[in-house]
């Protein structure tokens, strides 16, 4: 049985990973009522919908009392419900909202997994206070979201805020017509600065096959080709992330994911943009992330105010 109402106040979020489902429940001012972290189940979504179910539960129990749900997860709800550009790929096509609300016998909020992230640094992190953030991931992808007055700016199609998937903006010669990428385009801004796309410029220039890590390690050592491959990848971000600048203009960038850890970003970055940014002031801020990985179920809790 459900508990009770009485702490209606609570909020749970849940992060549904690649590999990992995590779970928090926020109470009134926010402290952290209970946590649950578990493998997710891998090409079933029937396990997938039963997993999170299970961990609502559990994280219930562990809290002493029921709360408002929402599930940050990968790709987005297309028109009609239906999960779309998952790469978790056993849940696009599927209605994951409503098979979790039929579980879960209370309505359930989804939102793309940068969007969690997005919102959690804009409530209480990095960007606190900042009326308009865009909020990237930088990892086995690259996502983004948008917050303006403290809501996720998201449309019709539940793309808002997505990136990655445009063409690497001010391409030279040489990055013409670019990697393809899984979604069957060429050249997207995911494939070369998320950190697979990292990895295959840096194999693509030297022959030699490194992890982000290694690269960035390689780089702190003074390796010439880690080096390099690092400057190329902070280009191709600040042409990204300059594109954004001019159609949102966001007070703060906030970065997450592995990739936000290349400290070298924070100070590279903005005079890497200012060439492509329109406005006569081009000093943007960008900044690490305040709860980095944990944004994701902070963010999802937050999908109810
Ligand atoms: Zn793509």
């Amino acid at each position: 049985m459900r508990p009770s109402q009485a702490h209606a106040r609570m909020r749970i979020g849940i992060d549904l990973g690649g590999s990992k489902i995590a779970g928090i429940v926020l109470g009134e001012d926010d402290a952290i009522l209970a946590s649950e972290r578990r493998a997710a189940p891998q090409h079933d979504y029937a396990a997938s919908v039963a997993a999170i179910a299970d961990m609502v539960q559990a994280l219930e129990q562990s809290a002493g009392g029921s709360g408002s749900v929402g599930i940050g997860m990968p790709g987005s709800i297309a028109p009609g419900g239906r999960v779309q550009n998952a790469n978790s790929t056993w849940l696009n096509g599927k209605p994951f909202a409503s098979d979790l609300e039929a579980c879960l016998k209370v309505p359930v909020r989804l939102a793309n997994d940068a969007n969690c992230f997005a919102l959690s640094e804009a409530a209480d992190g990095a960007g606190a206070g900042a009326r308009s953030l865009f909020g990237v991931i930088l990892g086995t992808g690259c996502g983004g979201g948008l917050v303006f007055n403290g809501s996720l700016l998201d449309g019709p199609r539940g793309t808002g805020g997505e990136w990655g998937h445009n063409p690497l903006p001010w391409a030279t010669a040489d990055e013409h017509p670019g990697p393809l990428c899984w979604c069957g385009r060429r050249g997207c801004i995911e494939s070369w600065v998320s950190g697979p796309g990292l990895e295959a410029d840096h194999q693509q220039q030297t022959g030699v096959a490194l992890s982000a890590a290694a690269i960035a390690a390689g780089a702190a050592l003074g390796a010439a080709d880690a080096r390099a491959a690092l400057e190329r990848h902070a280009s191709r971000l600040a042409r990204g992330l300059a594109h954004v600048v001019n159609i949102f203009d966001p007070e703060v960038v906030v970065l997450g994911g592995g990739l936000s850890q290349l400290g070298h970003l924070y100070a590279s970055l903005p005079p890497l943009m200012a060439p492509y940014i329109l406005a006569h002031d081009t000093s943007v801020v960008i900044k690490p992330p305040r709860w980095g990985d944990a944004s994701g179920v902070r963010g999802a809790a937050r999908l109810w105010p």
